[in-house]
């Protein structure tokens, strides 16, 4: 199934051209992988500034990155975390992580260092080599909703796995949803799967309600 909510026209000339930040390349490069028609736009934009592809390499790693990435889990140790459950090769399979997500993973998704966020939701920090927005994974168990939150900066949420509705609509595997400082929302994961997104925020998320400002790690993303 194609996705039906893509990144602007505006997003994937920037990563055409390179000048796009890194967390918000690898989001991009994650839903290229599963989005033919932004492929396309990407490849006009591409053809018309006269910029090859191999040219870019938003997503080039080098081996520091995996030793800080391993650094940061080591100091992580004292955070809370709660069992998370275990990710069955049958959801792994049906995952089918796109390659450009993959190659910035240490370990598969199932062994990753997940923080204890709020109930029912646990978030994986990616180790990035520039400074810029945060980029991380996020697992919301089936049915859990998200804290009403809005945003200091913009946000950017792809799904990889399950999906999940807020006042803006339904986002199911490839969709992305931009938010900027204007949208609040509580995203609520779809019913029968845990959601599994890609997210990437340039500011701060600010809680709106009571309850979600008992839940202060949900805010420290
Ligand atoms: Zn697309």
């Amino acid at each position: 199934m194609n996705a039906s909510h893509h990144p602007s026209d505006d997003l994937l000339w920037s990563y055409a051209s390179g000048s796009l930040d890194e967390p918000s390349s690898i989001l991009i490069a994650t839903h290229l992988a599963l989005c033919p028609a932004c492929r396309g736009v990407v490849a006009k934009a591409e053809s018309l500034s006269g910029e090859l592809f191999e040219d870019i390499q938003p997503l080039d790693v080098g081996a520091s990155a995996l030793n800080s990435v391993l650094a940061r889990l080591d100091d992580e140790d004292d955070e809370k975390f709660e069992s998370v459950p275990q990710i069955s090769d049958a959801q792994h399979d049906a995952l089918g992580l796109p390659r450009p997500l993959k190659d910035y993973l240490p370990n598969e998704l199932g062994n990753l260092s997940w923080r204890w966020l709020g109930p029912g939701v646990h978030y994986s920090a990616i180790e990035t080599q520039a400074r810029g927005p945060k980029v991380g994974l996020l697992r919301i168990a089936p049915g859990t909703k998200v804290p009403m939150h809005g945003h200091s900066g913009n946000e950017m949420t792809m799904v990889l796995t399950g999906g999940y509705t807020d006042a803006t609509g339904s986002f199911q595997r490839g969709d992305v949803e931009a938010a900027d400082d204007g949208l609040v929302h509580q995203p609520v994961a779809d019913k029968g799967e845990e959601c599994i997104c890609l997210v990437v925020t340039e500011g701060e998320l600010q809680p709106t309600g009571m309850i979600a400002k008992v839940l202060q790690p949900f805010f420290r993303i």
